[in-house]
């Protein structure tokens, strides 16, 4: 503990241990919006692989893969590579050899990521690889399990898993409590490593990062820069605060947060935005609950006392049950059909579905609600993949709507969602609109991502396109 004290002390941080929340990372001085707090290479990790996707062990690129001739579980990009990964792998390549081919299928993002653990470990007890305060094994020890919250289905599933390492591995005098043991503990402090746009490539182990909590209003955020993690902070925090990230989409409803840590982290939330209860009733029924039957009442609407509807609060009209009822059974309908029948690159009939499901749930649901806007996603995605930029920036905007109510800025999704309006926008020659959403990309992209990357480079360099467009459209109307 005071070696890994004196190592953060110079990042301006401290370690500490709270009786209510376990050990957490506080500030010893200021930090500005955008300031990294933390930069950390992850102690193991692996890409999230599978029949369908892969990806490089050591950059986690898509493109020009070669698959270890050897072992042919691990993909690579070219020999710079597969060198910087070969001490471990030349272990694990070793094991993953030996498996029957229909064995080698079995082996799961999850289970490679333990079994690196443990030949990591190895390779630190022989001095292969060094070892640092803050890439040591001792940290895997220290982090908590939970094995006791876990129901019977779980912990069966995480003995099996631990079976197949230990299968894997052919240590005889491994324990397999411990890997079991393991499993959950990195299931709680594991990260999804995202590429800039948040999309999930892969799973690693920070170290330092999993000592910070979760807050449902955060004032820091975590992204990767390939496989590095880094922590920036989102707002001014002062000296002496607890940095804190969110574990989860902070979009939803108090129960539907609570529920969703309690889950997977085995905790309740007592972050500022989760103890405010009055509030949330209302946010609650915006977010999650009905629309008022009069199409231009805005109200929200509870269950009545006799349980025989929802009120509405602002006008006091009805909904009866029933209705409710009916529309929520013909979505379900809709959405079962849309996953059974609807074929992969049929784009025309999902689109049709998702609008037949969008149009019900605006019947349905609060206009806030966020399932209207994940449907209204779904359907940003598609229109783009067919390239209808028309009617895809149409549902850009719907649903920057949605997102500026439930990811306060400078929310990272906030700023991608304003960086697809602006490049739609600037597809379609609305020059003028492009610079002003672009420009509200790059104000809240700069603070959750910095400025330094190829991807914030290239934002700010279609900005700046964009700038000079416009003013050359000035020009020539001038002339
Ligand atoms: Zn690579
Ligand atoms: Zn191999
Ligand atoms: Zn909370
Ligand atoms: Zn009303």
């Amino acid at each position: 503990m005071e070696e890994l004290q004196n190592v953060v002390r110079d990042g301006g941080l401290a370690v500490s241990n709270l009786p209510e929340k376990g050990r957490c990372l506080l500030t010893t001085k200021n930090f500005n919006p955008g300031e990294v707090i933390l930069r950390q290479e992850p102690y193991v990790c692996v890409p999230n692989n599978s029949s369908t996707v892969s990806r490089c062990d050591g950059c986690f690129a898509s493109e020009s893969l070669k698959k270890c001739s050897a072992c042919q579980v691990v993909w690579y990009c070219g020999s710079t590579c597969q060198k910087s990964e070969w001490k471990l792998h030349r272990l694990e390549c070793n094991a993953l050899s030996r498996l029957e081919k229909e064995k080698r299928k079995a082996v799961t993002p999850s289970i490679r990521l333990m079994v690196r653990l443990y030949l990591r470990r190895k390779l630190q007890n022989e001095m292969f690889i060094p070892t640092t305060v803050t890439d040591s094994y001792n940290f895997v020890e220290a982090l908590v399990s939970h094995l006791k919250d876990l129901d019977e289905k779980q912990l069966v599933l995480y003995a099996q898993m631990a079976n197949l390492v230990h299968f894997i591995l052919q240590w005889p005098e491994i324990n397999l409590k411990e890997i079991a043991e393991n499993f959950s503990k990195l299931a709680c402090n594991a990260h999804t490593i995202c590429d800039c746009e948040l999309r999930p490539l892969g799973t690693g182990l920070y170290p330092v990062v999993s000592i910070i909590n979760h807050s449902c209003m955060p004032n820091a955020v975590l992204t990767f820069e390939g496989k590095s993690s880094v922590v920036r902070a989102v707002e001014h925090i002062p000296e002496g605060a607890e940095v804190s990230i969110a574990y989860i989409d902070t979009a939803g409803s108090t129960m539907t947060r609570q529920k969703a840590l309690k889950e997977q982290y085995f905790f309740t939330c007592t972050c500022p935005r989760c103890i405010k209860v009055y509030d949330d009733i209302q946010e609650s029924a915006i977010l999650e609950g009905y629309r008022c039957k009069d199409d231009r009442c805005n109200g929200f609407l509870l269950r009545d006392s006799e349980d025989k509807g929802f009120i509405c609060q602002t006008c006091g009209l009805r909904r009866s049950k029933e209705e409710v009822k009916r529309i929520v059974c013909e979505i379900t309908a809709i959405s079962d059909k849309k996953l059974k029948s609807t074929s992969p690159g049929n784009h025309e009939e999902v689109i049709s579905l998702y609008k037949m499901i969008e149009k019900l749930q605006m019947e349905l649901c609060h206009p806030f609600s966020i399932s209207l806007m994940r449907t209204q996603e779904e359907l940003l995605k598609i229109l783009m993949e067919l390239g209808d930029w028309r009617e895809a920036l149409a549902y850009c905007r719907l649903t920057i709507t949605g997102y500026q109510r439930v990811y306060p800025e400078p929310h990272p999704l906030l700023g991608l969602q304003y960086y697809t309006c602006g490049k739609i926008e600037w597809l379609l020659g609305y020059t003028e609109d492009a610079i002003k959403s672009l420009t509200r990309a790059v104000d809240i992209l700069r603070i959750t991502h910095g400025t330094n990357s190829p991807f914030m480079k290239e934002l700010m360099m279609k900005l700046d396109e964009a700038h000079a467009e416009a003013s050359y459209n000035l020009s020539s109307k001038d002339e």
